[in-house]
């Protein structure tokens, strides 16, 4: 109704107006954080749909993580008078693991990072000539070339091709090392092929080639998703734009972003983009705001004069906001992490009090103005994962509600990853390495001999695991000894007579078969965390009624951040899941040099711009209070280390700011001195 429709471009201001009654086929736009980019978006579908009679199904919104993808379903169901929107908002890689499997007959396993790791560990191990030097432990090999094949795969590139042309390996590979590391990239092929399987990445190139090679396909893809929509474009790397430059040919494309926030460099993401895509799409409109609607001014100002001080030479989105405010910036220093956390602790209970933290050390002040916050209100932001720990430790003893975005892979954890091995042997959709985790779990080592049988059959004739499990059972195998054969046998029959039961069940009865009767309930139930988890693939199992459907989601979930939003709880999380969100209150923890900016060997920084970027993000956050706090000690692998206060906040212009320095506290030694003498 038209009624509706006004409502919907009153809630906006007229430059978002502008942007979403643009007609034009191509539209850019760049702004500031909090400056209502992804409202505009939001609000630029519902209006499609509402008064252009635009079938919801023509728009695909496009997010890079699932988290993103989720907000976005919700923020436009809020906008939208009808229950649910048919709107497809995707990440990137389900989006197109979804054409794969729509277009082509797509069989391949999609590995997750265990098993993905474990295929670069064999690649690397499978080339005598590399040298696993100490310094460069076995662990940290195999992280760094897995990162490097990603980049490569992320900017399309093939072990054959130039890579030094393309991708900045001097931050991965030292001189010399890039032969060896083309080789182990095309071992590393080789082995995904013999397993049957594709990663995440490859599922990107994998449907570029597709709707390179099938015009009808891509004919079909371009009538279907007339309206493509990008939010956070700021992190598109090479792959994507290829991508989205594909699909939207003669299409409408609506991307928006913010130069300043991009964070995901070593993902391949690049600013460049935005240009390009001026180039690409000459007579695209774009498209400026500059108000912002989050943030205080003081909040803005300290931002803005933070990343300013940044050396790429770009302009830099000045934002304003209307909201003055007498509260400055608090800088806090604690003794040690502890006392950091306590502090936050303490912070956060005063303000939910009703107290307001401004007085507690200072009596009265002026920017005492007390406001009641409730515990959702709160973000605690981080740099590395590891440093939730002991906020975790802290808030449990003090009793403050929490949730933690725990990145931590779902799939790389005791008892979900046999579990996980055992789905997709019961789908006949796995991989050898399945069956060496499932027989490891039933206690049983293949052995030398074993794998070589597997393996050999495996590629001779294109059978899947169980076919050869039925042959062990079968058949007479020589050259295994007599009892690891029995045991093969044994749980050869066992696999099989499970998955019969289950062949018979929904997905969800499926997994619950599994967790009794596969020895599975003890490991589960032993932990907590673990338990959350069968759950939560329990839930999943519930919306997908095939196996395949099962893994396929669990793949592309592994990583999501378990955020809820709309709880009464405290929200922990990185610096880079903050990106999108917005608090009233937000802590930055540990700004120290060597963890904002990061560096890796506690000295050197990777990319000093990036950091400054993601710092960025983390203060662009808040919206009535920011607070950064630091520790004058931390205990860094083991040892407790003097740490200096980020020079980030030295870019801040003292007038913004409220310090407060950790109290002197004698030492125990001391204390106890002082006390003999009277
Ligand atoms: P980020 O760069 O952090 O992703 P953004 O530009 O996407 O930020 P939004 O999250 O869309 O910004 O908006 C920030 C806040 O401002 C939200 O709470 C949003 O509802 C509010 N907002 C945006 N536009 C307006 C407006 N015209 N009037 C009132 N509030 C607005
Ligand atoms: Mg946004």
């Amino acid at each position: 109704p038209a009624n509706h429709n006004r409502d919907l471009l009153a809630g906006l201001n007229p430059e978002q107006q502008k942007a979403v009654e643009s007609s034009a086929r191509a539209v850019v736009i760049q702004a500031g954080p909090g400056t209502g980019k992804t409202r505009t978006l939001t609000a630029k579908i519902a209006w499609l749909i509402s008064k252009k009679n635009i079938d919801p199904l023509s728009i695909l919104a496009l997010t890079f993580t699932n988290k993103a993808a989720t907000q976005l379903g919700q923020r436009m169901d809020n906008y939208m008078t009808k229950a649910k929107t048919p709107v497809l908002a995707a990440t990137f890689h389900s989006f197109c693991l979804k054409l794969l499997k729509e277009y082509k007959a797509f069989d391949a396993v999609i590995v997750d990072d265990p098993i993905r790791l474990s295929l670069v560990k064999e690649a690397i191990e499978s080339l005598e000539s590399i040298e696993i030097t100490k310094e460069n432990s076995k662990k940290g090999q195999v992280n760094k070339t897995d990162q490097l094949i990603s980049l490569c795969k992320q900017n399309l590139l093939g072990p054959e091709d130039d890579l030094e042309k393309f991708i900045p390996l001097e931050k991965f590979v030292h001189q010399g090392e890039l032969e060896s590391f083309k080789k182990i990239y095309q071992a590393y092929q080789v082995l995904c092929k013999e397993h049957n399987v594709a990663d995440f990445e490859d599922l990107m190139a994998m449907t570029i080639n597709m709707l390179n090679c099938e015009e009808n396909v891509l004919a079909s893809v371009r009538k279907q998703y007339q309206y493509i929509f990008i939010d956070e474009y700021q992190d598109l790397n090479f792959g994507q734009y290829v991508f989205v430059k594909l699909i939207s040919q003669d299409n409408h494309i609506f991307v928006i972003g913010d130069p300043d926030q991009s964070i995901y460099g070593f993902r391949g993401s690049d600013n460049k983009y935005f240009k390009l895509f001026e180039d690409d799409f000459p007579g695209c409109e774009k498209i400026l705001l500059t108000q912002n609607y989050r943030s205080t001014q003081t909040i803005l100002d300290a931002s803005f004069q933070m990343i300013s001080n940044s050396l790429d030479n770009e302009e830099k989105f000045k934002v304003f906001s209307d909201v003055e405010s007498q509260k400055k910036l608090i800088i806090k220093e604690t003794a040690t992490e502890r006392a950091e956390a306590v502090a936050i602790g303490k912070m956060i209970e005063n303000l939910v009090g009703g107290t307001s933290f401004f007085s507690m050390d200072a009596g009265k002040t002026d920017q005492d103005e007390t406001k009641d916050y409730c515990f959702a209100d709160f973000a605690v932001l981080y740099r590395t994962r590891k440093q939730c720990e002991i906020f975790i430790d802290v808030f449990e003893k003090e009793g403050i509600p929490f949730q933690a975005a725990d990145k931590k892979n779902m799939v790389d954890i005791e008892g979900i990853r046999q579990l996980i091995s055992l789905c997709r042997i019961m789908s006949q959709n796995e991989c050898f390495i399945d069956v060496e985790i499932v027989f490891d779990h039933f206690g049983v080592r293949l052995g030398k001999k074993g794998k070589e049988i597997f393996h050999k059959a495996y590629n001779d004739a294109c059978k899947t695991n169980q076919d050869i499990l039925d042959e062990f059972v079968q058949t007479d195998i020589s050259g295994i000894k007599a009892a690891t054969r029995q045991n093969i046998v044994m749980i050869a029959q066992k696999l099989k007579c499970l998955q019969e039961e289950i062949m018979q069940c929904d997905t969800e009865t499926g997994l619950r078969l599994l967790f009794e009767k596969a020895d599975l309930k003890p490991i589960i139930e032993s932990n907590d965390k673990t338990n959350q988890i069968f759950e939560k693939l329990l839930s999943i199992g519930i919306l997908n009624d095939d196996l395949r459907g099962f893994l396929d989601a669990v793949a592309l979930n592994q990583d999501e951040d378990t955020l809820e939003f709309n709880t009464q709880k405290v929200s922990l999380m990185t610096l880079h899941a903050a990106k999108g969100l917005e608090f009233p209150v937000v802590f930055v923890a540990g700004c120290e040099q060597g963890l904002v900016p990061f560096a890796r060997d506690g000295k050197n920084t990777d990319d000093l711009e990036e950091e400054r970027r993601l710092f960025y993000v983390g203060m662009t956050r808040a919206m009535d209070i920011l607070c950064l706090t630091y520790a004058k000690k931390r205990r860094i692998f083991g040892t407790i280390k003097k740490r200096q206060r980020s020079f980030f906040i030295e870019d801040i212009e003292a007038k913004l700011t409220q310090v407060e320095k950790a109290p002197v506290k004698l030492s125990v030694k001391k204390k106890a001195k002082q006390l003999e003498l009277f």
